[in-house]
């Protein structure tokens, strides 16, 4: 049995490790919602979300609730009973919308690609031909599978027949090029926990003009007081005027926290940002192939940057998960309903660095060795360059 730590290396797809500057930041005296501390950050939060998103034009929001509520909110604005809507499936996470759009009216199509890929886009463009969809919604990354979804493309094919385009960005944004604006994307939501870099707590969501203007005409009110723009725009636009506000408590700490976080982000800047993350991610790739470990994703262009998906190779099962926890590092098991048992996943995003890749990595080898898999102990490492 090894000794339980705080001081192992957490390298799920979220939450991940933190910025110690992050944690300060929550762990601080709460504040006052009030309070023109608060309010500043909250203000510079918001600014710094539109950088993060590319999306000058996009009212942005944050609400105490996870990625999931996040999924919710675009949902439960954007879509009454009868309305059509496409998911463009790439695994559990998008099923996970189709359920809600469902449970929200909607009459869900799902365009299915084999675990792994993606739905064609000739195969969207011949769907969404057929008329009278309002949404689609993409899922950027899958964290089920590491399926890098093509957005950009796809956006554009929507734009094309003028459906609204939700994108599922939790894995995605901080981490992955995303540019909401240039790329036509209505609505892009994710949660603190992920590429953005802080603490589990915030569900996130920009909406742009045409999902503005789209909430606004709709016929019936949205049935959830907690998730409607009406309830939020006001408030959101007075602490982003430095102005107090209320309708519901925000969560004054993560706020605080997630105003360090995106700073960082903004600093950084979001093309340095992401070519961070494509060249931690390449290293990644490099050592899992001298490894001789097989990537879920089908092939590299669909294959995220902001974690790896891996099948257990030979005879190894998910005893490998243990095996490397033993070495100190908390790696992921599957996901994906109909693979669950045959891979495992790896998060690389936010605040990673190569040091932390290159324990990981010693760690999986190590953990291949004690499930019986033989690898030459620091080949994996050697490879990541
Ligand atoms: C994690 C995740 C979610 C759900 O977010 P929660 O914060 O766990 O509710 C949704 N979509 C994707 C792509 C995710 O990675």
């Amino acid at each position: 049995m090894h000794l339980m730590s705080e001081r192992n290396l957490l390298m799920i797809p979220g939450p991940i490790e933190f910025e110690p500057s992050v944690l300060r930041a929550l762990g601080e005296k709460t504040r006052s919602h009030v309070d023109p501390v608060f309010i500043k950050a909250f203000s510079r939060t918001l600014q710094g979300l539109r950088t993060v998103f590319a999306a000058p034009t996009a009212q942005p929001f944050v609400l105490a609730g996870s990625g999931t509520l996040a999924m919710e909110m675009a949902v439960a604005n954007l879509v009454q009973q009868g309305d059509q809507a496409l998911v463009v499936n790439t695994g559990y996470f998008s099923d996970r919308i189709g359920t809600m759009l469902e449970r929200h009216g909607a009459a869900v199509t799902h365009l299915r690609a084999d675990p792994g890929a993606v739905p064609l886009l000739e195969e969207v463009d011949r769907t969404l031909s057929t008329g009278g969809f309002k949404v689609m919604t993409v899922t950027h990354v899958d964290t089920s599978t590491a399926v890098l979804a093509p957005v950009k493309a796809l956006a554009a094919v929507a734009r094309k027949h003028g459906v609204l385009v939700v994108v599922d960005g939790v894995c995605s944004a901080g981490g992955e090029a995303l540019e909401m604006d240039a790329w036509g994307i209505d609505v892009a939501f994710t949660a603190s926990q992920k590429a953005l870099g802080a603490p589990p707590g915030l569900a996130v969501l920009l909406a742009g003009p045409r999902a503005m203007a789209a909430w606004k005409a709709r016929s019936r009110p949205v049935a959830s007081m907690y998730l409607d723009f009406a309830e939020w725009l006001p408030i959101h636009e007075a602490y982003e005027a430095e102005k107090p506000s209320y309708f519901a408590t925000p969560p004054v700490n993560g706020i605080m926290a997630l105003d360090v976080s995106v700073g960082q982000l903004v600093a950084e800047g979001m093309v340095a940002r992401v070519a961070r993350h494509v060249a931690l991610a390449s290293s990644m790739r490099s050592a899992w192939k001298a490894l001789g470990l097989t990537p879920l994703p089908k092939s590299d262009s669909v294959t995220a940057h902001t974690l790896s998906a891996l099948y257990y190779p030979g005879a190894v099962d998910a005893a490998l998960v243990k095996a490397v926890a033993g070495e100190g590092v908390v790696i992921a098991g599957g996901l994906h309903p109909a693979l669950k048992s045959k891979y495992f996943r790896v998060g690389h995003m936010g605040a990673v660095s190569r040091s932390d890749l290159v324990v990981t990595v010693n760690a999986v080898e190590r953990g291949l060795l004690a499930c019986g898999h033989g690898v030459e102990l620091g080949s994996g490492v050697a490879a990541l360059g």
